[in-house]
């Protein structure tokens, strides 16, 4: 629908990897196929569904597809470039440093060839502003989520502003946020801002809630922290007190099965408590979809107007990372894109 595509957005939880599209993967296929992957085991189509568990294989797959500098400047630059295309106009980025013995890829490099993606978009004129997040995950534990956190700060002060804060993902069911506390709370300290994915299976109450007193500045889908679902009303609380926003991806919570359908998705919970809520992709690539079919989805699943839309896609500029100015020259070009009558 022509409302959503033209509606500028803002999307603040896309894993780089998980956002590869079609025709992204269809070139990186082509270039490696020794590896005999097929576009199937890349993408979860429409109507299918997968456990949270072989989501996480699908990432194993494509990271093999995405193992050099090359390539990932490649995705990186058609990512951004998809994004803005969809009118998203301000886009935080996240992705995890990988070191790949066999192409000689450093984890510094990784940053740092991102970094270039973002420029080089930028410099060809592709309309959208675009930050990254470093990403922890969280299977490798104590030591690389430091040494992570270190790459972060640096590249905080090397790049002026474009790497503004740290994200925690990866399996859910593996590790515990407690022994990431001295990692994320170092990068709280030295000025990164926390995106963590909080409570995305039911087990995880009792690291939501050491995780909620550092504080986040946001948290990534929050799938079962209200008492509804087996969460909690003082964890509610926690996140309404210190008001962190939410970013809630539907197809991919649906797709991967922690919520039953959408209908039953904690949007409802949450948008209707007042509380800020983002509506995101998180993998446009693999759950096979965009930022404008992810609001109008919001749309029809919740009865909303297009006027309840457009004030949550302008809302979301207050949730970003971003400093002061770029966010009112957001709110300004809002203003200036806003339809006639809304
Ligand atoms: P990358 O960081 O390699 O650019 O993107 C893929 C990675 O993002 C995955 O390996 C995983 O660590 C993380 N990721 C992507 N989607 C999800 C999700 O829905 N939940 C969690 N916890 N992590 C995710």
């Amino acid at each position: 629908d022509k409302f959503y595509r033209e509606l500028p957005k803002v999307e603040l939880h896309a894993h780089l990897n998980g956002s590869v599209s079609f025709q992204s993967m269809e070139k990186l296929i082509s270039r490696k196929p020794h590896l005999n992957i097929e576009h199937s085991m890349t993408a979860i189509r429409s109507g299918q569904r997968r456990t949270l568990d072989e989501c996480f294989q699908v990432f194993k797959v494509i990271h093999q597809l995405v193992d050099t500098e090359e390539d990932i400047l490649m995705v990186a630059k058609d990512v951004i470039t998809e994004f803005a295309a969809d009118g998203v106009k301000y886009l935080e980025l996240r992705s995890t440093p990988r070191e790949e013995k066999n192409t000689g890829l450093t984890k510094r490099r990784y940053v740092e060839t991102v970094i270039k993606a973002i420029h080089e978009c930028k410099s060809e004129g592709v309309d959208i502003d675009v930050r990254f997040l470093v990403a922890v995950d969280r299977r490798n534990g104590t030591e690389v989520a430091m040494e992570t956190v270190k790459l972060a700060e640096e590249f905080m002060l090397s790049t002026d502003g474009l790497v503004l804060g740290l994200d925690l993902s990866g399996d859910p069911t593996v590790g515990h946020g407690r022994d990431l506390l001295p990692a994320l709370q170092r990068a709280k300290n030295s000025g990164l801002k926390l995106a963590l994915h909080l409570s995305e299976v039911p087990s995880q109450l009792e690291e939501s809630d050491l995780l909620l007193n550092l504080p986040p500045d946001r948290i990534g889908h929050g799938t079962f922290l209200h008492p509804e679902v087996g969460g909690s009303q003082s964890l509610v609380d926690k996140v309404v007190k210190n008001n962190i926003p939410l970013e809630l991806c539907l197809t991919s919570n649906v797709k991967g099965q922690t919520v039953p359908c959408y209908s039953q998705h904690h949007f409802q919970y949450w948008y209707q408590l007042g509380h800020p809520c983002v509506i995101c992709t998180d993998d446009k690539g693999v759950f096979c979809t965009d930022l404008s079919q992810e609001y109008q989805l919001a749309a029809s699943t919740f009865g909303l107007s297009h006027e309840a839309i457009w004030k949550l896609s302008q809302q979301a500029i207050d949730c970003t990372f971003a400093p002061e100015n770029l966010k009112q020259e957001l709110k300004q070009r809002w203003i200036e894109l806003q339809p006639q009558g809304l």
